[in-house]
């Protein structure tokens, strides 16, 4: 710099020269920006700006409407445009749409694929906040939603239905690859290949599997893929996010057209922090998976335990289809029932000290949650068995502590659980 408070051209960037007699109030707005030459980040940088400087009308034109040229955040951002590509590629979809949390994503499908008065073909037991969004568009929407198990071809097939020119056909199948608490697998395989056969696109919601264990649009032919990425994609109980990955590009556009209008899109430092955690998601998932194994087969023994669940158990109701479809590994998740009931239930969450009492999974750290007496305490009984919830059902969700302080720890706590 030739003077204290003075620039020259030659202290710039070229596309952001100033006049050489800027003032303090100039300088202060219009910092350079330095250009990396002959070197580059190794991590994708956080671009938190919101909005991008053209040199051309004609070029600022031309970047409207395109998910890879940027000019205003909501449209589309390279930090979150790298999480797109990254889970993208590894779900073995064509492109991807980021979201600010898990139902955002969700409903960001869902309300860009129905219109007023269709028809939704879903599994029976779902995520809450799916279930409640379902129910939420056919009371106010006129939405028809048909239940089914998520494990009979015959039941799907059946549930379907064309468009006639009183109402709209079935618009999509919704599944998800392992269900939430019961860890009931999906078969995917056979359920696509039905609607497929209708020409009506499916959305599996494959949160519980990650993609290490699980690609359902390479492998199945599903058409949409949904992630709550604050579970196990991000990883560290740090962030919320969502994506849906797309099998086909004219899907992406379409739905890309909605979320744009919908506006739920993802914070740049959001997706960072996602885009961190996904360098790891391999590692994590082996580890979670072979643990819930390992502390699954475990329980299965504990006299204070009546039934374990984790799909790599011979004994899980799903464990063909598992098998085939999960042979990676069964996910971090296991439900187990207490033989003592509700109270024993709380007791154990109540007991553990590694492990967290927590709503959430997928995270580093081990959680539990007694869903009776938390997240479906509104529920009855024959309600909660419906749901395939007993009074004394604990979800544990396996983090990547070591094995035995977490056997110790669930020890600990059962024995305060007889
Ligand atoms: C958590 C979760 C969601 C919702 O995700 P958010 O990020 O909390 O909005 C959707 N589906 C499944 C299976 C989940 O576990």
């Amino acid at each position: 710099m030739t003077a204290d408070t003075h620039l020259t051209a030659a202290d710039h960037h070229p596309e952001s020269a100033h006049p050489e007699s800027a003032r303090p109030e100039t300088l202060a707005v219009h910092a350079p920006q330095p250009e990396i030459r002959g070197s580059r980040p190794l991590g994708v940088p956080i671009h938190q700006n919101h909005v991008f400087a053209f040199d051309s009308a004609d070029a600022l034109a031309e970047a409207f409407g395109s998910p890879d040229e940027f000019l205003y955040s909501r449209m589309g951002n390279p930090t979150v445009r790298a999480l797109e590509t990254a889970v993208a590629r590894l779900e073995g979809g064509a492109d991807a749409l980021s979201y600010a949390s898990g139902m955002g994503a969700i409903n960001g499908v869902l309300l860009a694929l129905l219109s007023s008065g269709g028809h939704v073909v879903a599994q029976r037991c779902l995520y809450g906040g799916t279930y409640a969004l379902l129910t939420d568009l056919a009371a106010r929407w006129g939405v028809e939603v048909t239940y089914v198990s998520g494990t009979d071809a015959d039941e799907v097939r059946a549930a379907l239905r064309p468009g006639t020119a009183q109402r709209p056909g079935t618009a999509l199948l919704y599944l998800e690859t392992i269900a939430n608490p019961t860890t009931r697998v999906s078969d995917l395989p056979a359920l696509i290949a039905v609607a497929r056969e209708a020409g009506v696109p499916t959305v599996v919601d494959n949160t519980f599997a990650s993609p290490l264990l699980c690609r359902p649009i390479p492998s199945y032919g599903a058409d949409v893929v949904v992630h709550s990425a604050t579970k196990y994609l991000a990883g560290h109980a740090d962030v919320l996010g969502g994506i849906a990955v797309f099998r086909d590009t004219a899907l992406h556009r379409r739905v890309r057209h909605y979320a744009v209008e919908q506006g739920a899109v993802t914070d740049p430092f959001a997706a960072w922090l996602t885009l961190r955690g996904l360098q790891t998601l391999p590692l994590r998932v082996e580890r979670q998976s072979a643990s819930a194994a390992d502390l699954a087969a475990r329980l299965a023994a504990h006299p204070a335990v009546a039934a374990v669940r984790h799909p790599a158990l011979a004994s899980h109701p799903d464990h063909t289809i598992a098998a085939r479809l999960l042979p990676r590994g069964g996910g971090g998740v296991v439900s187990l029932d207490l033989a003592g009931g509700r109270e024993a239930g709380k007791a154990f969450v109540e007991a553990v000290r590694l492990a967290s009492l927590s709503v959430s999974l997928g995270d580093v750290k081990t959680l539990v949650m007694h869903p009776a007496s938390t997240s479906h305490r509104q529920l009855d009984e024959p309600a909660l068995a419906a749901a395939g919830i007993g009074p004394g059902t604990v979800r544990l969700s396996v983090g990547i502590e070591h094995v035995e302080d977490l056997w110790a720890d669930l020890e600990q706590a059962l024995a305060k659980a007889l």
